[in-house]
């Protein structure tokens, strides 16, 4: 990566270039915006018409949540084309922030139709932004520079900040007072964000404003008519949805989320049969991408129980968690702050505590570390089987505060390690790839936590959460004896990642 030649000097942020402060913050808005929306979402259309909610039953709900929080992930790898190839990394945020902010303010109308074409803007607009945001992070350093991963760790502090304050004010507001107070202060949280990204403009210099690769005219132009063309039946098929979920065209709601999981797994299936089959690759190379298949599936698993963090675990705080600390109240969407309070005080001590393994070299692989991950997501539903069999009493509000934490420290041994493994692993020329990838994974977990959603009815909750604990344990311990044979597939096992 090219540093910004202003930048890379700069110390001005906690040792860091002052760029990193603008994108600190523009990303801490935007998950503001993303995470206060989220905790209210599906508790907003499961709610009965007369309290001002859809109406809608669980599994419906669940459909459409998995549905959005998929296509938002997935939307992540046409903005990162976008960007490299048409308007540059720093164009795409700030239009992704005014997609986004549009998207939540149009919620914030009360009509179903204008619901729907928010959740469609947002998915556009965080496609755009979330991972070009992360771009321009890199391009803020020189490709020596060693405060590169700090700078990142920072970031990543200012994605969990946003998501840490969004429920307690949008979750207050949207339960407590009004749904829509709680979209509108989103789409406030946003706005801030695009101002705040437009007047800090000028501390991240040069970088991302150029697209990544410049091209010959010709193929500038085919790329434009791609986009246009990609754009226009995106959004054909996004009214097609919009007309089936609002009862305008005869189509269900189910149908519409049938027919993303289709896709969703079309892509999957067409992307890693292209890699697998592609002649382009060595020997070698092959042995790594089977292994990113491995850590592909085990992700995508991983993010399916934590994700519904939003569905499932969002009903059950709603439904049968005491929600009171001390005798003093809080709305149930609450709970859902907790997931990055316990990031925020445990990822430097996870931090420290690889640092020590690796100089004991005692420090798991990649592959072990995933399969930890899926073990901690497995036992935080395995918890809750307890308090989930007294139907004669609410469940005291430490059991949720137990299950997020055992998925905090599963997300802590296996996000932040995911995306480096994939870059380390891959070949250099498909990197850009590998980072689309990673993402796809998530889009895969999150159309799954919400397809899960539909059982939260259909079947007692102790068996749908023993079952779900089951398959995060059993993969996980699967995936710990496949690691020997993987750490053979890898002749220099990247120990650090
Ligand atoms: N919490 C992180 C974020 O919002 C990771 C989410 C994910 O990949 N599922 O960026």
């Amino acid at each position: 990566m090219t540093p910004s030649m202003n930048t890379s000097q700069d110390r001005a942020f906690f040792g860091h270039p002052r760029g990193l402060s603008t994108l600190f913050f523009t990303e801490m808005w935007e998950r503001f915006s993303y995470y206060g929306m989220r905790a209210l979402l599906l508790l907003y259309m499961t709610a009965p018409v007369a309290a001002g909610g859809l109406g809608f039953d669980t599994a419906q709900g669940g459909a459409v949540y998995g549905l959005y929080t998929s296509m938002v992930y997935l939307a992540t790898m046409p903005g990162g084309w976008i960007a490299d190839r048409l308007i540059g990394p720093r164009r795409a945020v700030l239009y992704g922030g005014i997609f986004i902010a549009a998207g939540h303010f149009s919620m914030a109308l009360a009509l179903l139709p204008m619901f729907y074409l928010g959740l469609f803007l947002i998915v556009i607009g965080t496609g755009l932004l979330k991972g070009n945001v992360s771009v321009i992070v890199g391009k803020l350093y020189a490709s020596g520079d060693n405060r590169r991963d700090a700078g990142f760790s920072i970031f990543y502090m200012g994605i969990n900040l946003g998501a840490f304050i969004a429920p307690l004010i949008c979750g207050y507001l949207g339960q407590e007072i009004a749904w829509h107070y709680g979209f509108g202060a989103a789409g406030v949280g946003m706005v801030l964000g695009v101002v705040q990204y437009v007047l800090g403009g000028a501390a991240l210099g040069d970088a991302g404003v150029e697209p990544a690769s410049a091209t010959p005219d010709a193929r500038a132009r085919w790329r434009r008519q791609a986009t246009l063309w990609g754009g226009l039946f995106v959004a054909m098929a996004a009214m097609v949805g919009i007309g089936g979920y609002t009862g305008a065209i005869p189509i269900t709601a189910t149908q519409v989320s049938d027919a993303a999981g289709v896709m969703l797994l079309a892509i999957t299936f067409g992307f890693f049969g292209w890699l697998y089959m592609s002649g382009g690759f060595t020997p070698e190379e092959r042995k790594r991408l089977y292994v990113i298949g491995v850590l592909f599936l085990a992700a995508s698993i991983f993010w399916s129980l934590f994700e519904q963090a939003g569905s499932t675990l969002n009903l059950f705080a709603r439904d049968r968690s005491d929600n009171a600390v001390f005798g003093a109240a809080f709305p149930s969407s609450w709970f859902q702050s907790m997931n990055s309070l316990f990031l925020i005080v445990f990822a430097p001590i996870m931090a420290w505590v690889w640092i020590r393994m690796s100089s004991a070299g005692t420090e798991p692989s990649t592959p072990m570390k995933f399969a930890w991950g899926l073990v901690f997501a497995g036992l935080g539903f395995a918890i809750l089987v307890i308090p989930a069999s007294n139907e004669s009493q609410l469940a005291s509000p430490l059991w949720l505060t137990t299950t997020y934490f055992l998925h905090t420290i599963g997300e802590l041994v296996l996000s932040p390690v995911g995306l480096s493994a994939m870059t380390v692993l891959a070949p250099a020329r498909i990197g850009g790839l590998m980072m689309g990838v990673w993402f796809l994974a998530t889009s895969v977990g999150n159309f799954i936590s919400g397809r899960v959603t539909g059982f939260y009815e259909a079947m007692a909750l102790p068996s749908l959460f023993g079952t779900v604990a089951t398959v995060g344990i059993v993969l996980g311990v699967i995936l710990m004896l496949l690691t020997p044979a993987m750490r053979r597939l890898l002749p220099t096992q990247p120990s650090q990642h």
